[in-house]
């Protein structure tokens, strides 16, 4: 049947034309279709600990959670999440004014950008990035800078007076991402106190992404609330999705004083208004793990990061070994064309990663990050693959 014009409406590009699809979904796609290994889009192969799986079960068989929650999230979440901030870093949230539980970190950092900026606005983000970030500050009609990141002495860093040079009269919002994906750096604390101080002389927000908080090998993750100053105009965001191998299950939160708070808030409840509903009571229990959860399941991802890294080292790849996260990123030289790279790899290796060139405002091709949440055995036929490129 011949199909009538697309109308005039239609046609028009809308704020993300630009952007495409995500990444991460095209390569899984492609890994599906081609049978491929599939380190790319970041996810663990192995589920969470099965008691967290069995309190999900129990709270939809049990009727807790299936119909829509309260707004700012369940109670018990609530004051899970303000007793870890306590007892790990010192950080004191209010459960009942400066907590709120949203789907996913992405939806945090949504909700965040769209609620404290306003068109025109400008926002510091480190390339290489997570993709949603320049997506949010399209959304929101703001603009991003972008300070990059560069490999030097042994890991991931900025030049300060880049970070400087960056900060407008328009700049708003830092955001900032530590442990950070892709490159795995946790930023230190002298790193993170000259943010700080920039963000105190020049009043800025500070949106800190921390997904990846538990998921650190060398180094120590701080908050950038818990610095001087900061604890009033950070708003921090984290997820259960890495810590509790729960990726699927989108239950993330933001923790700010409650005149930020609210304005993250106002914009999430039209976004979702609830998420995740039997979900915030297993994690509810989940936060209460055992310190040694924690510790126990960082050296396993641990051995999988030296098992990834060695292997792509001996195999002659040039790789800097990653302080934290999920990912190691390959640096294909000064001439390297990753994305063309990738989409060659799982035809040529049955292997799925991911061109960087995606994560940069900048032409920089010459990265690719693969993701080593994988079983052991996996990462290993991975390795072997790889091999045959020769
Ligand atoms: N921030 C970063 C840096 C990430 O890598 C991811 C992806 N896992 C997210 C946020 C999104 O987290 P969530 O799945 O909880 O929405
Ligand atoms: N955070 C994961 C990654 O960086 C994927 C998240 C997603 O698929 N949007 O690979």
């Amino acid at each position: 049947m011949p199909q009538p014009p697309p109308s005039a409406a239609s046609q028009r590009p809308g704020r993300l034309a630009q952007f495409g699809a995500t990444i991460f979904g095209e390569m899984s796609a492609l890994a599906g279709a081609t049978g491929s290994i599939n380190l790319g889009q970041g996810f663990p192969d192995t589920d969470g600990p099965s008691w967290i799986l069995a309190e999900a079960s129990r709270a939809i068989l049990d009727g807790r959670g299936n119909q829509y929650p309260p707004a700012l999230g369940i109670p018990e979440l609530r004051q899970a999440i303000a007793d870890h901030q306590q007892s790990y870093y010192g950080l004191r949230f209010d459960p009942g004014s400066e907590v709120l539980v949203t789907v996913g970190a992405t939806e945090a950092i949504a909700a965040a950008i769209l609620g404290l900026t306003e068109p025109g606005d400008e926002v510091v983000v480190f390339e290489p990035y997570y993709d949603s970030y320049a997506a949010c500050v399209a959304l929101a009609g703001a603009t991003r800078r972008a300070v990059t990141l560069r490999p030097e002495a042994g890991r991931w860093s900025f030049d300060p007076a880049e970070l400087e040079a960056a900060i407008t009269p328009r700049t708003r919002v830092v955001l900032l991402n530590s442990p950070h994906n892709p490159t795995g750096t946790v930023f230190s604390r002298g790193e993170l106190e000259a943010i700080a101080r920039l963000a105190r002389e020049r009043d800025l927000l500070v949106v800190s992404d921390e997904v990846y908080e538990h998921l650190v090998f060398d180094g120590e993750h701080i908050p950038i609330a818990s610095l001087p100053g900061m604890a009033e105009r950070t708003v921090t965001i984290s997820s259960a999705g890495k810590t509790f191998s729960v990726t699927g299950w989108k239950v993330g939160w933001a923790c700010a004083r409650p005149g930020l708070l609210e304005k993250v808030r106002s914009v999430k409840q039209f976004l979702t208004y609830v998420g995740s509903g039997p979900f915030q009571h297993a994690i509810a229990a989940a936060l209460r793990s055992e310190p040694n959860y924690y510790r126990e399941f960082a050296a396993n991802l641990q051995g999988k990061r030296d098992l990834l890294t060695e292997g792509l080292l001996k195999q002659g790849f040039s790789t800097l070994v990653p302080q934290a996260t999920y990912f190691a990123t390959i640096d294909l030289g000064p001439g390297g064309r990753g994305q063309e790279w990738c989409r060659a790899l799982p035809h040529q290796a049955g292997v799925v990663a991911i061109p960087a060139r995606v994560f940069y405002d900048s032409d920089v091709d010459r990265y690719v990050r693969f993701a080593f949440c994988k079983q052991d055995e996996v990462l290993r036929e991975a390795l072997r693959r790889l091999e045959r490129l020769g």
